[in-house]
């Protein structure tokens, strides 16, 4: 990577620019949502959760005081439940389905309710959810985002010795290396994995699985073994000038952003950010609330298509970001020293024909090109998939798409010591379904080693009613 430019606002302004977009409710304001909750039978708003949390049931704890109990039904089924209150899409899952939102035009704030409860036992320090007696039986889990300390603590819960081994410094996964700043600061993430460590599980920080301990030694130390890896580096753009300094992976800026050194982040005035998932929408945004003068968006499609969620746009909007529509970028410009970017060349892009999945191809308009000039490119194209990971681990398939193949139910992969779970199963979605398919691969470990089934809270409901609406990052 290359040497970073100083960013443009003073840090006192950088953080008010990174102030929480939903910040905590007040004891009023909580009381007062809560009980505008009508506590619908069979509510919808838990159907519409992946990892189905009684959310009627947790309101109805706020609205009478019970915090301790409210947080308890949140983490009961949802391990990562104070992340999720602040990170979750809740415009198209839980909130989208409340009954509210159609009679009231207002949906119940359940993230906020949700983040209410669950920072009142995290601040008072509170556990709520116990080891169980030891079994004697170990499971070593492979990741420590959400689908690795989901699947730990439901472990732990049952009493396995649980050892999580992650390649990062610090656990949680994109929680605490991507979430967008001003969405939640890594101390929550982290807090979330330091209650997972009071039921026992021990983390082994700074270890890369097939570099610093092999797939052999691990499944010789451990009855089980779940990969919870998540995905790679974001894709390549395949043009010339790619390698040029100036030029970013989105996953490394946004990483240096979480650190809160503002003065590491390699950004410029003038930013190009290719793709237009959420991530490309993190990265645009941030780059404006750091002070970035110029940031321009580049995406081949048009507004219609883009993978990103409609509020994530929005926000995009509020920002003052540019979008470069049926923009497709074809070299990073060289300055006169030919090392550092000065731009991006495009072509303007028109829709093509649909692909098998109804998709339209686009492509490129003859004589269109033009320059754009920047400073940093950020490439927000999408994680690749870990197909060389996965070729090592013997007995563990990918699908042509490079997704990790398993039985849905019990999260089992080819191998039958080996469980797999979360990003790198369902080819990259939303922390919450990281989180519950670490539920199910915990209770499918435990029938596995034990042939005794186990449900624990909403794991019920088949994983294709889940997750319907989301989009990619
Ligand atoms: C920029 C960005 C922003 C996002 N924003 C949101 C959001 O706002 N809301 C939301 O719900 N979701 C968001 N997501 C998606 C969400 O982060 C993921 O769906 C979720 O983190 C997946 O969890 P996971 O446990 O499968 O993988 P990860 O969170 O990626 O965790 C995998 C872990 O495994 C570790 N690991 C990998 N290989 C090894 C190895 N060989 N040895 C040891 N450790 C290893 C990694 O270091 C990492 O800690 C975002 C994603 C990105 C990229
Ligand atoms: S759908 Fe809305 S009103 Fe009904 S239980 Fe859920 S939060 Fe309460």
């Amino acid at each position: 990577m290359s040497t970073h430019q100083v960013t443009l606002l003073p840090d006192e302004e950088i953080e008010r620019n990174f102030r929480e977009i939903a910040p905590a409710l007040t004891d009023a304001e909580a009381l007062f949502e809560a009980n505008r909750c009508v506590y619908c039978y069979d509510a919808p708003c838990t159907h519409a959760c992946p990892t189905h949390i009684d959310v009627p049931s947790f309101i109805k704890k706020i609205a009478s005081g019970n915090l301790l109990g409210s947080a308890r039904a949140i983490f009961d089924a949802n391990p990562i439940g104070a992340t999720c209150a602040r990170v979750c899409p809740v415009e198209v899952l839980c909130e989208g389905a409340c009954v509210e939102k159609t009679l009231m035009h207002k949906p119940i704030e359940i993230g906020r309710l949700q983040r209410y409860a669950t920072d009142f036992v995290l601040a008072a320090g509170l556990d709520v959810l116990k080891a169980g007696a030891p079994n004697g039986k170990s499971v070593g889990v492979v990741g420590s985002g959400p689908a690795g300390l989901t699947c730990a603590t439901y472990l732990a819960r049952l009493g396995y010795d649980v050892t999580v081994y992650e390649r990062k410094q610090l656990p949680g996964g994109l929680d605490t290396y991507g979430m967008a700043e001003y969405k939640m600061t890594q101390r929550v993430s982290t807090e979330e994995a330091r209650a997972v460590e009071r039921l026992g599980v021990r983390f082994r920080l700074g270890v890369e699985v097939g570099r610093d301990i092999s797939f052999e030694e691990l499944e010789a130390a451990h009855d089980g073994v779940f990969l919870g890896v998540g995905l790679g580096e974001t894709g390549r753009l395949d043009i010339p000038g790619e390698e040029l300094e100036g030029v970013y992976d989105a996953l490394y800026v946004i990483e240096r952003i979480k650190s809160r050194r503002w003065e590491t982040v390699p950004l410029g005035r003038a930013v190009a950010v290719v793709g237009a998932g959420n991530t490309a929408i993190d990265a645009v945004t941030q780059a404006r609330r750091l002070g970035a003068e110029r940031v321009m968006l580049v995406y081949r499609r048009g507004p219609a298509e883009m993978p990103a969620y409609e509020y994530e746009y929005t926000l995009a909007k509020q920002d003052a970001v540019e979008f470069l529509w049926q923009t497709a970028p074809v070299e990073v410009i060289a300055d006169a020293g030919g090392k550092r970017v000065a731009g991006l060349r495009c072509v303007r892009t028109e829709p093509g024909e649909p692909d098998a999945s109804g998709r339209r191809s686009v492509r490129p308009v003859e004589g269109s090109e033009f320059d754009v000039p920047a400073d940093t490119v950020i490439k927000a194209t999408g994680q690749q998939k870990m197909r060389e990971f996965f070729a090592s681990v013997p007995g563990v398939g990918v699908d042509s798409a490079g997704h990790v193949q398993v039985d849905p139910e019990t999260m089992r992969t080819g191998n039958p010591k080996f469980f797999a779970g979360g990003d790198c199963v369902n080819g990259g979605r939303e922390a919450v379904d990281a989180s519950q398919m670490g539920k199910l691969a915990a209770q499918g470990i435990h029938l596995a080693l034990t042939g005794e089934r186990v449900e624990f809270a909403g794991a019920r409901v088949p994983l294709h009613e889940e997750t319907q609406n989301l989009k990619a990052h």
